[in-house]
């Protein structure tokens, strides 16, 4: 197995970074980023660079056709000195199959695992501790062939980017039910994390942040009745005390968070239901009272509360409760991704120590 290289100006680039006391998400660019290429069939030796602009061709694949697939996820180092990663392995699975789905060569376990491990590695000082912080890996690959004829790139890059991040919490989203636009189809690439995803729902998410909304919650693209997930977060609502998520339908994209959470809730006696959710009879679960809370869940917020959801007819449904089983199950996750308590899954796992030299 190859190692990676680490370019001369990544000792100076960590030297003269400095932990901001404002974090948001995203606002703070590690500086650091782990680089390699593929090329005639074959992944070469990877890097760590310092953080910075990259070249690409203007004609690139990745540019025009959408040939890019991510990944998000994070380590924490608030129970234990050194930082730690949370489920990595789901990741890289999800990632080769995300790459799988756009054509692409999956990035072997041990390059995604060096990627990542190198820049969480590098920044193990400046990983935040504590209160939800975290440092957010993002794993990408995009194809960087130039062409316009259609078919994949023959050469590849792959790339890990960091933010420090505070935890992902801006109060309760208002939710914008969508009825027109379609984010992922059964048979297309919602399962995958792919760019082209984000691209089919920025009209919507614009909108309805001009509506004064946080976020657009899609509907399934064939009939347009049944509860997918938010642009970037699966959904979960409590009714009668039980947790109910949309089943995953091929085109809602598996959250690690949400299998997280199942698993969670299980392990604890809670029950789970899985299944086809119509968004009108949630809507009038909600009306009713049946349905007392909404919730969101991913990487960036874990469990993020649903304070409203608005209707394309103006109509607004407020759940009774905002943040009371949401809080229960993002302190129980975030406590074992903090490793404040016992992993029973064997979820978390430390950040490999960088090679010395
Ligand atoms: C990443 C993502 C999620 C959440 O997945 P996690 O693995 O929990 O972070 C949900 N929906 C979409 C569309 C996503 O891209």
């Amino acid at each position: 197995m190859t190692h990676y290289t680490t370019a001369p100006g990544v000792a100076a680039a960590l030297a003269g970074f400095t932990l901001p006391e404002k974090l948001g998400f995203g606002l703070v660019l590690a500086p650091v980023m782990y680089s390699v290429e593929y090329a005639d069939g074959r992944w070469g030796r990877g890097a760590l660079l310092p953080y910075g602009p990259i070249e690409i061709a203007p004609g690139a694949r990745a540019l025009h056709y959408g040939e890019l697939v991510f990944e998000g996820m994070k380590a924490y180092r608030a129970g234990t000195p050194w930082p730690n990663l949370f489920r990595p392995l789901d990741n890289c699975r999800r990632f080769a199959l995300s790459a799988e789905r756009l054509a692409m060569p999956a990035v072997p376990e041990a390059l995604f695992l060096e990627g990542v491990d190198a820049v969480a590695g590098a920044m193990a000082d400046f990983v935040p501790t504590g209160g939800g912080k975290s440092l957010y890996l993002r794993p990408f690959l995009y194809g960087t062939e130039a062409g316009y004829l259609l078919r994949n790139s023959t050469t590849f890059r792959f790339m890990v980017i960091a933010n420090p991040v505070e935890s992902y919490a801006s109060g309760p989203m208002k939710v914008a039910i969508e009825r027109f636009d379609v984010r992922a189809a059964v048979g297309g690439v919602g399962v995958a994390k792919a760019s082209a995803n984000y691209a089919a729902s920025l009209r919507a998410s614009s909108a309805s942040i001009a509506r004064g909304y946080t976020v657009a919650l899609w509907l399934d693209a064939a009939e347009h009745r049944y509860i997918q997930e938010l642009s970037g977060m699966n959904v979960f609502a409590v009714i009668g005390g039980e947790l109910h998520t949309p089943s995953l339908d091929g085109a809602i994209l598996p959250g690690i968070t949400r299998d997280s959470l199942i698993a969670l809730a299980r392990h604890l006696g809670h029950t789970v239901i899985e299944r086809p959710m119509l968004i009108d009879e949630l809507l009038e679960q909600i009306r009713s009272g049946a349905c007392t809370e909404v919730f969101a869940c991913g990487t960036a917020a874990i469990v993020a509360p649903i304070g409203v959801l608005g209707d394309t007819d103006g109509r607004e449904y407020v759940p009774a409760q905002v943040d009371v089983v949401a809080k229960q199950w993002r302190e129980a996750l975030l406590a074992i991704q903090e490793r404040r308590v016992p992993d029973p899954f064997g979820w978390t796992r430390d950040v490999a120590r960088p090679a010395a030299g």
